[in-house]
């Protein structure tokens, strides 16, 4: 099962799909282009060619970013596609309060009644809200938003803009404007600090509709909540509104796929060894599972919530941490659950083996260049 098409076969063959197709047809496999094949009519195809296919679908195997974006697609088209809770990150200008909001929601809404509500600090967590779940991001948000979006990983599905009604727009604030927008993702504003005395949320609004950002009173369609971080007024609002803008943006995964995800945050612990925040983006990880992240392998060894808690799977959208890898992958790596755990080594060992070698020619290319400036 490795989501491998005529399309992708020919490719890798050097032939046209129409000619896959045809003789795969021939070999009494009735498939069209875009059909995944299984393992016995890729290997039947590419004996017709004279290749071990084994060693093609390997190396094919090897470059996880293309792995992971055909298992992205393949659960678009999947008919198992259910409602998956939004991903938000909080952005906005320094001291403008998302810190505040952040803990607040953490406190108020994570509370986990059989574990007596010890929150884990882990790059992300749930909320909860008439039983509908929202997961926020908890990494400084500029930084987390746009070093993803570099690495080609965006998870985020909706920014929720923290504006301070006594302060307006600032720097920070139109840097992400230009991110989430940059980015296709929705932005909810969240006029902050509605409490202080000097609050003046209709001069934010007329600020922010010169960037695009108009509410729907004013014939637009951005989302805007006034709000107190500090005393909670109007936060359970904001929250339905995530769901809202949510519902309208139909977020969907297929729980039943093997998983993909991608790494939040990662770190060396001296008792665990090497331990990474992540997020499941699509199908269901299970404590045991053979990965891939960017270039290192293992198995799922223990897998916690964000409250702590031991759990034997997690869902899309639902954030854990995890143990059991060979060694510490980098944020906004990207996971990939693999069939078996030789296979998993093998790639994982491929990829850091071609990282090695690709760090050495960067060496060497300074040590020239060095070398040139010298003379
Ligand atoms: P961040 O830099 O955006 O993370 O901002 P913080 O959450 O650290 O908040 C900066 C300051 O604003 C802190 O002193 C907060 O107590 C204060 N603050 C945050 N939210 C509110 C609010 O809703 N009302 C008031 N009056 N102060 C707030
Ligand atoms: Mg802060």
């Amino acid at each position: 099962e490795v989501g491998m098409n005529a399309q992708d076969l020919g490719k890798i063959l050097h032939r046209e799909p129409a000619e896959i197709v045809k003789k795969l047809f021939m070999l009494g496999v009735m498939t069209n282009q875009n059909q995944s094949l299984d393992k016995d009519a890729i290997e039947l195809v590419a004996a017709e060619y004279g290749i071990n296919a084994e060693e093609k679908v390997h190396e094919d195997m090897s470059d996880i970013d293309n792995l992971y974006n055909k298992r992205m697609e393949a659960s678009k088209e999947s008919k198992h596609q259910i409602k998956r809770p939004p991903v938000v990150t909080i952005m906005g200008h320094v001291d403008h309060g998302k810190t505040t909001l952040l803990d607040r929601l953490r406190h108020t809404h994570v509370t986990d009644h059989e574990a007596g509500g010890i929150t884990q600090k882990i790059g992300a967590y749930q909320v909860r809200i008439d039983n509908h779940l929202i997961t926020f991001l908890d990494t400084p948000g500029h930084a987390a938003f746009s070093n993803m979006r570099e690495r080609g990983a965006e998870i985020t599905d909706i920014v929720v803009l923290v504006v301070a009604a006594d302060d307006g727009v600032m720097p920070q604030t139109i840097e992400a404007i230009d991110h989430a927008k940059s980015a296709k993702v929705p932005i909810i504003v969240a006029i902050n600090k509605m409490d202080a005395p000097g609050a003046n949320p209709q001069h934010v609004t007329e600020q922010l509709m010169k960037y695009n950002l108009i509410p729907e009173d004013y014939g637009g369609d951005t989302i805007f909540v006034n709000i107190s971080a500090k005393t909670g007024e109007n936060v359970d609002e904001l929250l339905q509104m995530i769901l809202l803008q949510a519902d309208v943006m139909e977020l969907k995964a297929d729980p039943k796929q093997k998983a993909i995800g991608t790494v939040i945050e990662a770190r060396l612990s001296r008792g665990r060894g090497p331990v990474a925040d992540l997020l499941v983006q699509q199908g269901t990880l299970h404590t045991g599972d053979p990965i891939v992240v960017g270039n290192r392998f293992g198995r799922v060894r223990v897998m916690t919530n964000d409250r702590g808690r031991q759990v034997e799977k997690a869902t899309p959208s639902m954030p854990v941490e995890i143990t059991g890898l060979n060694d510490v992958p980098e944020s906004a790596d990207k996971i990939v659950v693999f069939d078996d755990e030789k296979t998993a080594r093998s790639v994982g060992e491929q990829r850091a083996q071609q990282a090695l070698q690709q760090s050495r020619e960067n060496v060497t290319h300074v040590t020239l260049d060095n070398l040139f400036d010298t003379m």
